[in-house]
């Protein structure tokens, strides 16, 4: 679990650049507390809110769509979504939205940030 945290407190420094070191601690350890394990066996965990901006962004940018079943990611409101990277972070991948797509929950094949859409204004 300890390297999870690792790539967890990455991502917030990442989504939240300016954050202090006291809100850092409390939205790690509130984060880890929503992780979970995908049917691929990975890890993914719930994105906060600054992070929906980027979401938005890769939705735009594959019309909503996920990066490998090409199911929609918004038409079930069970269904969730999830940031994946293009090149795996174990590869070597960077964590930068160059190298993020977005992926249904099912088919995400590593950690990841996962997003409830009930959580996310979409049109
Ligand atoms: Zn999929």
């Amino acid at each position: 679990m300890e390297r999870y945290k690792v790539a967890v407190r990455a991502a917030i420094l990442w989504l939240h650049p300016n954050i202090s070191q006291q809100e850092l601690e409390i939205e790690l350890a509130w984060t880890m507390r929503e992780i979970r394990i995908n049917r691929n066996g990975n890890l993914i965990w719930r994105l906060f809110p600054l992070g929906v901006k980027l979401f938005e962004s890769l939705g735009e940018a594959q019309n909503w769509r996920c990066c490998y079943c090409h199911c929609p990611t918004t038409e079930f409101g069970r269904k969730r979504a999830t940031i994946e990277h293009y090149v795996r972070l174990v590869d070597g991948g960077l964590d930068h939205p160059e190298n993020m797509l977005m992926a249904c929950y099912g088919c995400n094949r590593e950690l990841g940030f996962l997003l409830e859409w009930g959580s996310l204004k979409v049109r």
